[in-house]
């Protein structure tokens, strides 16, 4: 541990990063069973998905603080090495809330001996380097089987990937969270006719695969979590239904750890930005809000925000190998729903991008390396709305948030 500790000074004194990764794979490789050790008596939520993992983990970080220290990978390192820091860093801890890799998560969730599984949804995300989505959902499927069932699994309904993958586990609760973006399962992932989809969920015409009941849901209004003693009120500083139902299944979560649903809300509801996620800040005089697109369901979930907003639209693009090399996920994101909209693009594939918003009917108004041009054309008062990818984003959060 005092090696990995000493790789992750070196980093962050060398300027490469925030060394969280670095020192885990230190650690790992001088202990290749440290997650087992660390982890040992913790009481460990262990939470994947494609979108909205980072944000739903702090949420279940902060309702267990109301009961005891939380080891957390706050920074989003949801790898071995990044979870092996967390746990590293606080090993008095009595919890640990964890965001893990799609792809990682039955080796990191067996090596923790997770109490608590949370898994919210899957969708086409850095397909050159990983797994297609049934892919991922086979291997959440294979882990679900081998579960002992004592580990609880709290798994969106809404989802067909996510309900196909899970039902095999031996204790499961399920809470609809939504789903934005449904291309990814257009099929069944039992038998492979096309699903139906209609006001009570989704069902397969061939097979009966169907929307299972959910004892946790959010109401129609948004501003309510229904669980099974009845509706809590939520009102969230941070934007977005699909944030309402990450805060269902985090609080479904975090009852089973003994936090009950109104304490648990309290505690989401102050949190107003994860790790750079919706943060705001003052770029050129111009108020300007950061959020996270780094794949079509994610940027249709940030329409939600985006469209009815007044601000200056900014679209950010990068296609470094965190981002996945591959920027043709652009032509999958509706961004149709937003013409004749005035946007700038910028990021390293601006120009990628702009020919995809004009082929959608927006209205470029500039194109630039650094998004912040942007405030060159903006009205006076005119707020800016920057949507960023993975790496993007990571560089706007630092000059933002210093
Ligand atoms: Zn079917």
């Amino acid at each position: 541990m005092a090696a990995g500790r000493a790789a992750s000074m070196a980093s962050r004194l060398l300027g490469r990063g925030r060394g969280q990764v670095i020192g885990g794979r230190v650690m790992l490789k001088l202990d290749p069973r440290l997650l087992e050790q660390l982890s040992a008596g913790m009481d460990v939520t262990a939470v994947s998905a494609t979108n909205g993992k980072s944000t739903t983990t702090r949420m279940i970080a902060e309702a267990l603080r109301t009961r005891g220290p939380v080891a957390h990978n706050l920074t989003g390192a949801n790898m071995a090495p990044g979870v092996a820091t967390a746990l590293a860093d606080h090993r008095k801890a009595p919890y640990a809330a964890l965001e893990i890799d799609e792809a990682h998560l039955p080796a990191v969730a067996k090596a923790t001996g997770a109490a608590r599984l949370v898994l919210i949804n899957l969708s086409r995300d850095q397909l050159d380097r990983g797994s297609e989505v049934k892919m991922l959902a086979e291997r959440w499927r294979q882990m679900a089987a081998q579960l002992p069932s004592q580990t609880e699994v709290f798994a969106n309904a809404d989802d067909p990937m996510v309900v196909w993958a899970a039902q095999a586990a031996p204790n499961i609760t399920w809470v609809g969270c939504g789903q934005w973006w449904t291309e990814d399962s257009a099929l069944c992932p039992e038998c492979g006719a096309a699903l139906r989809r209609d006001q009570a969920g989704w069902s397969c015409p061939r097979c009966g695969l169907a929307r299972p009941p959910a004892e946790w849901f959010v109401a129609p209004d948004a501003a309510h979590i229904v669980t099974p003693a009845g509706a809590v009120p939520i009102r969230l500083a941070l934007p977005g239904r699909f944030n309402v139902g990450n805060a269902a299944i985090a609080a479904a979560a975090v009852q089973a750890a003994g936090v009950a649903p109104e304490l648990a809300v309290k505690a989401f509801e102050r949190i107003s930005d994860v790790d750079g996620r919706y943060v705001r800040a003052c770029v050129d005089g111009h108020e300007t809000r950061l959020l996270l697109g780094k794949n079509p369901a994610s940027w249709t979930e940030m329409m939600e925000l985006v469209a009815p907003s007044e601000a200056l639209l900014v679209t950010v693009l990068n296609a470094r190998g965190a981002d996945g090399r591959d920027p043709s996920w652009i032509w999958d994101v509706p961004f149709e729903r937003l013409a004749p909209r005035r946007c700038w693009v910028a990021g390293e594939r601006r120009f990628d991008l702009a020919v995809r918003l004009d082929t959608a009917g927006l209205d470029i108004a500039g194109v630039s390396l650094d998004p912040f041009d942007a405030a060159g054309v903006a009205a006076e008062g005119q707020g800016l709305d920057v949507v960023a990818n993975y790496t993007a984003f990571q560089e706007l959060r630092a000059r933002l948030v210093p």
